[in-house]
């Protein structure tokens, strides 16, 4: 029986853990090794790590943790989790279990991204979705916004106020986004789609619905993300809807609506960033070993009827 039963080691997870580890409790992270951003080539915005790949964050995060006894990790995916509220049992793909006082959720969110050739081989290095993640980096370059969801106005006008003079949204676009609006900002529409992308070290050629292309330093878009499948869904911790997709509702210590689970990162935010993640990991990490000194100390969200 670990204490806690860490579900996701990235940076929320392997944070909440550092934690754990610290009050000598013992910890066990199950991590399927896929964070979020890793097919960024450099992570940005997080003071210290700017610019450095992510794997090589997360290593260094691992190695840190090599010198806590107590703090385990394991490489593989929970498939399920049961039980509650002082002691669950994970069920991992093939078939061990684990048990835990504790589950502390840092699984993150999976993005969904659209069906357009050559999107998901430039995800994260010539298809974006945050400026302020990758936006410096084309910062004054011709720069796409690809009109799939109500978001992409919001991406437009940022980037077009901060980042580039020369912002183009692309697509018919969801109802209700004010094209004139946009235009008045200084945003240039163009009602064709993206059926294609091909990116490569300087750019992306962007093949428009009708014929023609267009040069850019990025296209920027807003994926779905989803938490289908996922340890945090099938436990049936409340979430709320958000601009980008469901994510959980969580108490100021990271609690969520079942007793004895928290939720750390990603997955119960509606905005990505490290540096969120980190700070929900240290606070969740640290109101799960005050439940288990104090019981009822950290009672779990309510949820009104
Ligand atoms: C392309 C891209 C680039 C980004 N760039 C930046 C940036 O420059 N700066 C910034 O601040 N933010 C950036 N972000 C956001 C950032 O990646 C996230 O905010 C951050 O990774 C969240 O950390 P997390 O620990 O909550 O989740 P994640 O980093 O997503 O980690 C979740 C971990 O849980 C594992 N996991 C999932 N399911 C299971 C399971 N069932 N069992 C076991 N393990 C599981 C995953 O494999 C993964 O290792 C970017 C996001 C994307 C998509």
């Amino acid at each position: 029986m670990f204490d806690v039963a860490v579900i996701g080691g990235s940076f929320a997870g392997l944070t909440a853990a550092l934690q754990l580890g610290r009050a000598s409790r013992s910890v066990l992270v199950i991590d399927a090794g896929a964070p979020r951003n890793r097919t960024s080539p450099g992570a940005h915005g997080a003071a210290g790590w700017d610019g450095r790949p992510p794997a090589e964050i997360l290593a260094r995060f691992r190695a840190d943790l090599a010198a806590y006894p107590t703090v385990a990790l394991r490489a593989g995916t929970a498939e399920d989790v049961s039980g509650g509220p002082d002691g669950f049992e994970v069920r991992l793909a093939g078939g061990d279990r684990v048990a835990a006082r504790r589950i502390l959720l840092a699984h993150g969110q999976r993005d969904v991204l659209p069906p357009i050739p050559g999107v998901a081989e430039a995800w994260g290095r010539r298809v974006l979705h945050c400026p302020y993640c990758h936006g410096y980096e084309v910062k004054g370059a011709p720069l796409a916004v690809l009109a799939l969801h109500p978001t992409a106005a919001h991406q437009a006008l940022m980037l077009r106020a901060d980042w580039s003079d020369r912002v183009t949204l692309y697509g018919a676009g969801p109802e209700g986004l004010d094209i004139a609006a946009l235009e008045a900002a200084g945003v240039l529409a163009d009602p064709r789609g993206v059926e294609a992308v091909r990116a490569d070290d300087a750019g992306a050629d962007l093949f428009l619905t009708g014929g023609g292309t267009a040069r850019v330093g990025a296209l920027f878009l807003a994926p779905r993300a989803t938490l289908e499948g996922s340890p945090a869904a099938r436990l049936g911790c409340a979430a709320d809807e958000g601009p980008m997709g469901r994510f959980l509702r969580v108490g100021p210590m990271g609690q969520t609506s079942l007793p004895g689970v928290f939720a750390a990162g990603d997955l119960a935010r509606p905005m990505p960033n490290i540096n969120f993640a980190l700070a929900d990991g240290a606070q969740s990490g640290v109101a799960c070993h005050a439940s288990l000194l104090f019981p009822g100390f950290v009672p779990p969200l309510e949820i009104a009827a």
